[in-house]
């Protein structure tokens, strides 16, 4: 049964909230010089005095990273607080080189925003909570078999990734559904690599995403318990563990039992979500104002000044397509959902007169294309204007649909000019009356049972002879005359 029926079905439902984390890719770190892109750099190269936090050293803000925080609140549709202030979020753990975080607490950079989100039931308004900003962590490299804390011989540090600005941003627990959070989570990532401000990729860890979720009677309006899960290091994992962890606390409610505040682990390998550690509070954290910075002023100046610099955001490239191309809704929020995609689009799009066929050979045969070769956009050799050549030969008749699927194919592999892959190959569509007709002259001669079941009543038996006049034309006969003509041949003796 699916999740969503047996929640239904017990009367229950799943209240769900994210916090997402994002490093920003500035050029350096949030409070020292080093540079802020570590990934794949041999430990411990990326570090100085400051990220290492060794006595007597001072942090120094990157202005960069707070324009860039302001600039991914503003897109969130947040209140940028005019005052905003870092704290030292305090605990004890070995990637954490000073023992404490420099982070946000009560004065966040941006609150109460919200990102509009598009899943199969619709549009759908998910709140957000708070923007605000502060520095990574270390990374531990626990040494053994599994990989696992639990089974490690002995663990590494590596500090690179200390002092790496981080943006988090927390939703409200708007989500109702895997599915939900999986899109939020997909809309959100365009949006902020449509900002640049981080590659956001989730394998890599660049963009991270925790997940709280609890169930509760249907129509309550109070919260369960929630978990959080953590290591959701991809959108199917984020979807899959949800899924997993709503069944799980569904199945512990109704056999009577309670479920437990805690963090839960995702275990990838074997599907389940497992404890990893039981709630930690707010005041464990010993939050205080960093003494070593001043508070931070906003003006609302600045606040203007980057929202007039913000780029067309997704949703609205969205409306826009559908408004200058007349492309179909559904096709137009796919188009946009990847930034290179929707610029391939419009750079077709404005050179032909057809933007609806150059979507569709985008969305059909470019994107199998670029699956089954595994590249995208920024990696291949046909272009916008391939396409709308390709969307021209098809729509002048010069082309069949079946041949513009070939010489997709070959301007995909090799770069070249449909026109000339047509020409060359002698690909041009017969619509050549005379041509034609002799050619289904031989067809039907040659097969006189379709011939004869066609004028028995099979009418099944057309599509038999047209296919035979396909292939003897390789494909290159304009089916729907072949099929006009035979009808009138047939019907006429
Ligand atoms: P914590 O103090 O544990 O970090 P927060 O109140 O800061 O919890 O909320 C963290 C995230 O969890 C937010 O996205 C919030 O919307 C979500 N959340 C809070 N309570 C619940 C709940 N009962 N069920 C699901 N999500 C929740
Ligand atoms: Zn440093
Ligand atoms: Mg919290």
């Amino acid at each position: 049964m699916s999740l969503e029926k047996l929640l239904k079905e017990k009367g229950y439902e799943a209240v769900i909230g994210l916090e997402i984390h994002t490093e920003l890719q500035t050029n350096s770190k949030m409070f020292c010089g080093c540079p802020a892109r570590v990934f794949g750099l041999e430990p411990n190269t990326a570090v100085c005095p400051i990220c290492l936090g060794l006595p007597g050293t001072l942090p120094v803000p990157n202005q960069k990273a707070v324009e860039w925080t302001v600039k991914i609140a503003l897109a969130l549709n947040c209140k940028i607080n005019e005052f905003s202030q870092f704290h030292r979020k305090n605990y004890f753990y070995p990637d954490m080189p000073k023992n404490y975080q420099i982070s946000q607490y009560d004065y966040p950079i941006g609150v109460n925003g919200y990102l509009e989100i598009e899943t199969s039931k619709g549009q759908k308004r998910i709140r957000i909570h708070r923007v605000h900003l502060e520095e990574d962590t270390g990374k531990l490299v626990h040494v053994g078999r599994t990989g696992r804390i639990s089974e490690a011989e002995y663990s590494l540090i590596d500090f690179n990734r200390a002092g790496v600005p981080l943006v988090e941003i927390v939703t409200e627990a708007d989500i109702e559904t895997p599915e939900e959070a999986k899109v939020f989570m997909q809309t959100l990532r365009s949006v902020l690599l449509t900002l640049e401000v981080s590659d956001c990729n989730m394998e890599e860890g660049s963009l991270r995403c925790d997940a709280n979720v609890s169930i509760r009677p249907k129509g309550s309006t109070s919260f369960g318990t929630k978990t959080e899960i953590k290591n959701l290091n991809s959108f199917r994992a984020l979807e899959k563990g949800l899924e997993y962890e709503i069944k799980r606390q569904l199945e512990t409610v109704l056999s009577g039992k309670k479920v437990v505040q805690e963090t839960r682990h995702w275990d990838d390998a074997n599907k389940r979500t497992v404890t990893l550690r039981t709630k930690e509070e707010a005041h464990d954290y010993r939050y205080f104002p960093e003494p070593d910075m001043v508070p931070m002023e906003i003006s609302t100046q600045i606040v203007e000044k980057i929202r007039s610099e913000l780029p067309e955001l997704p949703f609205e490239k969205k409306k826009r397509f559908i408004r200058e191309y007349s492309i179909k809704e559904k096709d137009a929020g796919i188009l946009v959902s990847d930034k290179e995609m929707a610029e391939f689009f419009e750079e077709a799009a404005r050179l032909s007169n057809n933007p609806q066929a150059v979507a569709n050979i985008i969305l059909s045969e470019l994107l199998y294309h670029l699956n089954e070769s595994d590249v995208w956009f920024s990696d291949i050799r046909i272009t916008p204007k391939h396409i709308s050549d390709l969307v021209n030969l098809l729509e002048s008749g010069k082309i069949s649909s079946k041949i513009a699927k070939e010489v997709f194919a070959e301007a995909f592999k090799t770069g070249k000019n449909p026109e000339e892959i047509v020409r060359e190959r002698g690909l041009e569509q017969i619509s050549d009356d005379t041509m034609l007709e002799s050619i289904i002259y031989e067809v039907l001669n040659e097969n006189p049972q379709a011939v004869k079941d066609f004028k028995e009543g099979k009418k099944q038996a057309i599509g038999f002879l047209v296919g035979q006049v396909m292939k003897k034309t390789q494909g290159k006969a304009n089916p729907q005359m072949v099929n006009e003509k035979i009808l009138e041949i047939l019907s006429n003796n």
